[in-house]
């Protein structure tokens, strides 16, 4: 008779039930053990994944366990098969897109909030999900300077947060949209939405899954410094006006993905209250850098916006997902999005805000823990320290850079963000130059201790290297310049032989 192996730990799980207590309190120590070796090791993995496509499939048994296994044996797996195939965003060298931190006091908010496992959907179905979301986005406007008597809500990414901002807009206009929608409509005119050619995708996606229509989103022209051309935009909205269109939104960027440029907000929203317009400001990035003083002018204009974003999972030491949407309209998003069915109806009276009722999902995780963790543990002089040193850091990589004779800066430098390419003296073919770059990027990848990441400026190739993990220093960002010259020589001296 065969003899079915039963895991000792399994075995203990009364019935169908969880693990007990003291279950859980002895594994959860190995995990907390586990993470903390990952963290002090990180730097030492390669940061950008070297595994080939279908590799960690090829790994994993292709149908679920029958019976119960050993979440210790998992430890194996996650060494084994998780970990060599992930990016490790964590890293000190991740440098890509732009670069961030699930710091330990984040870490241990999301496990509370598993624990809890609360949907905050509605206030009454966790009065401290509501209400702590609440407070901590008070103390983010404090810490960035913002209007106080903003209303303010957690997305999970600003995209989701960009499109309920344009939401509210349209519902604005009061053109019965939410009854009757869009398609087959006489007496609707064509809605135009104003945004520059360096924004975020993530705008023209919100505009196309509201049925805006791609071909009334405007990307206006920049300037030289990659902001959104003021004059340019007064232009396109008065070339809508004349043909008949409704211009009905203008989305401007503090820190644009590509090169982290400021539009020129005070400008915009001149021209926004000009033409009543809504006023939506995407700082993603950017904004965190307002927590500190002598940034805090990047937000200069953002009081007068209808809607601002920004993410503290991407520039504040908070795990992903943590998005901050403010809206001075809160009644405006409230009729775009509530719908409320008898079985979620409360009687809890005006005192309290369901937040279900400003956005598209129902269920709601309680995100502010993690970062009510994270301004706790680090406070705010500690986010500014971290912020500061970051912005030192990518001003002596623009010093290195401009001082280097097959180097150049190919925009400014405001915040932690270096946009550059390698460009040796001599090799003048942009043809020529964009392969070089495309093969120093993929050569500076491939060491395993640095990722950087690229755009195209005015149709050149552009390495991006940004600045933002707390475990990166000035000794990995002094490593990762040298690799970078030492690989542009290799290039070099592979093509003399
Ligand atoms: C990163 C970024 C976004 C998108 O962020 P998600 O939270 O991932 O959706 C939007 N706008 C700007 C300016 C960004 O830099």
């Amino acid at each position: 008779m065969a003899i079915k192996k039963i895991d000792p730990m399994a075995q203990l799980m009364p019935g169908t039930g969880d693990m007990s207590a003291e279950q859980f309190r002895a594994l959860g120590y190995q995990y907390v053990d586990w993470v903390s070796h990952y963290l002090e090791t990180v730097g030492e993995k390669p940061v950008l994944s070297q595994v080939k496509p279908g590799w960690v499939k090829s790994q994993l048994p292709s149908s679920p366990p029958q019976d119960p296994e050993s979440l210790s044996q998992a430890i194996d797996d996650l060494d084994r098969i998780i970990t060599p195939a992930n990016t490790h965003w964590n890293h000190p060298g991740f440098f890509a897109y732009f670069s961030i931190t699930g710091s330990t006091p984040g870490i241990l908010g999301e496990l509370v909030s598993a624990a809890y496992n609360v949907n905050g959907m509605l206030w009454k179905t966790s009065p401290a999900c509501t209400e702590l979301e609440e407070v901590v986005l008070d103390w983010l406007k404090q810490m960035l300077g913002l209007p106080r008597d903003w209303f303010g809500l957690v997305n999970d990414t600003a995209s989701v947060a960009s499109l309920c901002a344009i939401a509210a807009a349209r519902e604005s206009l009061d053109l019965k949209i939410r009854e009757e929608g869009m398609a087959g409509r006489t007496d609707l005119p064509a809605l135009c939405l104003y945004t520059s050619e360096h924004s975020h995708s993530s705008i023209e996606k919100g505009a196309i899954v509201l049925g805006i229509g791609q071909k009334n989103v405007r990307k206006i022209a920049v300037d030289a410094e990659f902001k959104m051309r003021a004059d340019a935009l007064e232009s396109a909205i008065l070339e809508d006006l004349a043909a008949g269109r409704r211009p009905f939104c203008v989305c401007a960027t503090v820190g644009t993905t590509s090169t982290t440029s400021v539009d020129p907000v005070p400008a915009i929203a001149d021209i926004c209250e000009r033409y009543h317009l809504w006023l939506h400001v995407d700082a993603a990035y950017a904004g965190s850098a307002a927590v500190l003083p002598e940034f805090r002018y990047i937000l200069d204009g953002c009081d007068r916006a209808d809607s601002f974003i920004t993410n503290p999972h991407k520039w504040m030491f908070t795990p992903v997902d943590f998005s901050a949407f403010y809206t001075r309209h809160p009644e405006i998003l409230r009729r775009a999005f509530t719908l409320v069915p008898e079985y979620l109806r409360t009687d809890q009276g005006e005192e309290v805000r369901d937040l279900m009722n400003y956005g598209v999902s129902m269920g709601r995780r309680f995100r502010a823990l993690k970062f009510w963790f994270v301004v706790r543990a680090f406070g705010v002089a500690g986010i500014q320290a971290r912020l500061r040193e970051h912005i030192r850091l990518a001003k002596r990589l623009a010093g290195w850079i401009d001082a280097h004779p097959d180097f150049e800066r190919l925009a400014p430098t405001p915040f932690s963000t270096v946009c550059f390419r390698a460009h040796p003296k001599g090799v003048d073919d942009e043809s020529k130059l964009e392969a070089l770059n495309e093969q120093l990027l993929e050569r500076v990848n491939a060491t395993g201790r640095a990722f950087l990441s690229h755009t195209k400026l005015g149709g050149r190739f552009t390495i991006r290297w940004a600045i933002g993990n707390l475990r990166t220093d000035e000794a990995r960002v002094e490593e990762t310049w040298k690799i970078l010259e030492d690989s542009l020589q290799e290039i070099h001296q592979g093509r003399k032989v």
